[in-house]
């Protein structure tokens, strides 16, 4: 693992010698990574005896729920007046698992005011640059992978107990799809087999995120790829889109359409699949792609988004049906890359 230089972990420790207050802010819409994650080093800094908060921007999927010290995650949306306080004492603040600070929504103009350092640990590409220490690499699965390396540099392997390695397994596992997409290197079978050797029930953490959902859910996955999928084979694409009634007809709880999106590229020669979802105030889109085709530059040019190649998201503030003509309307602008025709 040679993915944090030495000079950033002496900088830590340096940052981690006189700071006593930390506070592990995520992105929203928290995925299995960005919540594993940030319990992970909430848990190995409570073990080191700091004064230690998680922060959340706002509600995330109950199959994540039963994750060690979840209890312990503060949702900004819901205790503004209590982050502020937290804010006022925190003396060093760790960002987990996003690049930009936009991410973390409504807290951005909070930590704006505030000049307390700040260190970035993420995977995604082109991180801004607004932090103090940026921990960054692109070639690791998930941003759990990183703090492996992280922690393990800063305090010795013995510093991962058990339920740090579920939470960090955890976020391997989610941002990998279950090891079928970001985990072609060796370093990622390293740490889990690492992880491993804590004692982590593996098939129980599998159980634990993908066979917990409810019958509602399952329904509405039904409903969604029978009758709201629209295949365009010439684009090599697939798209869903579900308004925000029909979610309320299936009793909708956040979370419930998380994977959906990767369904459509199960299609045989189908490589480019985004899912549309109506929220209060916009279109909430997810983008997913196999092979080359840049999904995060997609989102990136076109819906306000951004991510990786191969899984991103944005957002229209459009209607539905505007959001969804936009797409299949660039779709053949891309036809000779989402064909990889050489152009
Ligand atoms: P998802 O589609 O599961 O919400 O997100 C997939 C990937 O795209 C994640 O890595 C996530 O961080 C990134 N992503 C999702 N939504 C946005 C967005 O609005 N802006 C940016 N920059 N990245 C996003
Ligand atoms: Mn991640």
């Amino acid at each position: 693992m040679t993915n944090i230089n030495n000079e950033n972990i002496k900088k830590v420790n340096e940052y981690l010698k006189d700071k006593k207050n930390i506070l592990i802010i995520t992105h929203y819409n928290p995925d299995g990574d960005a919540v594993g994650s940030s319990l992970a080093l909430y848990s190995f800094f409570k073990n080191k005896g700091f004064n230690v908060d998680v922060i959340v921007p706002n509600e995330y999927p109950k199959f994540l729920h039963w994750l060690p010290y979840n209890d312990k995650i503060i949702i900004f949306n819901s205790n503004k007046k209590l982050i502020k306080n937290k804010l006022k004492k925190a003396n060093l603040l760790f960002f987990i698992d996003f690049n930009v600070l936009d991410r973390i929504q409504g807290m951005h103009s909070l930590i704006k005011q505030t000049n307390i350092p700040k260190i970035l640990i993420d995977h995604h590409p082109e991180p801004e640059n607004s932090f103090d220490i940026t921990i960054s690499s692109t070639v690791v699965s998930s941003t759990a992978e990183l703090l492996y390396e992280f922690m393990t540099k800063l305090s010795g392997e013995e510093s991962i107990d058990q339920s740090i390695a579920e939470c960090l397994y955890t976020g391997i596992m989610t941002d990998t799809g279950s090891f079928s997409y970001n985990s072609s290197l060796p370093d990622t079978y390293y740490v889990v087999s690492k992880l491993l050797e804590k004692g982590i029930d593996k098939d129980k953490i599998y159980w634990n995120v993908y066979d917990n959902y409810s019958t509602d859910r399952m329904r509405l996955l039904g409903y969604c790829l029978n009758k709201k999928m629209k295949v365009i084979p010439e684009y090599a694409t697939a798209y869903i889109s579900i308004s925000a009634d029909e979610l309320k007809s299936f009793n909708y709880r956040p979370g419930d359409s998380e994977g959906f999106v990767n369904f459509p590229l199960s299609i045989k020669g189908i490589v480019f699949s985004a899912i549309f979802i109506e929220r209060e105030d916009h279109i909430k889109i997810s983008f997913r792609s196999k092979g080359s085709f840049n999904a995060n530059k997609f989102a990136e040019n076109h819906f306000n988004g951004g991510g990786h190649k191969n899984a991103a998201g944005g957002y229209s503030e459009q209607t539905m049906d505007k959001a969804r003509g936009k797409f299949v309307g660039l779709l053949a602008e891309y036809k000779d890359k989402l064909l990889n025709k050489r152009i």
